[in-house]
């Protein structure tokens, strides 16, 4: 437990707007649920993610791609376990361009994507 000293405020506590409704609707409108399942990779446990249903990376018939997810993990955990951690304030181009690519192929999936020419 903190102690505070007398005359001093209390640590500030970040104050949450109540989420709006309406709002909240909208988003969870487009929601999709996926199923999936954690494999091991490489001797790390459950660092992959594969479809549930057919056990794989790229799944057609769940129109689900994995694989940038899963090199994105693999990126992460890569590194030796006696690696230093870099300063936090550094950016690193390759890790930042995958996190982005992900990040902006998730938000505008769509399985139509994910169909065979
Ligand atoms: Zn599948």
């Amino acid at each position: 437990m903190q102690q505070v000293a007398s005359g001093q405020a209390p640590p500030q506590q970040a104050i949450r707007p109540a989420p709006d409704p309406v709002l909240q609707a909208a988003i969870e409108a487009d929601f999709k649920p996926v199923s999936f399942e954690f494999a091991d990779h490489d001797g790390r446990k459950n660092s992959q993610a594969l479809c549930q249903e057919h056990k794989l990376h790229v799944c057609q018939k769940c129109a689900i791609d994995w694989q940038p997810l899963n090199a994105l993990a693999a990126m992460f955990s890569g590194a030796p376990p006696d690696a230093i951690l870099p300063p936090p304030n550094v950016v690193q181009p390759a890790r930042t361009q995958a996190v982005n690519k992900t990040k902006e192929e998730g938000n505008v999936s769509d399985p139509v994507l994910f169909l065979p020419p």
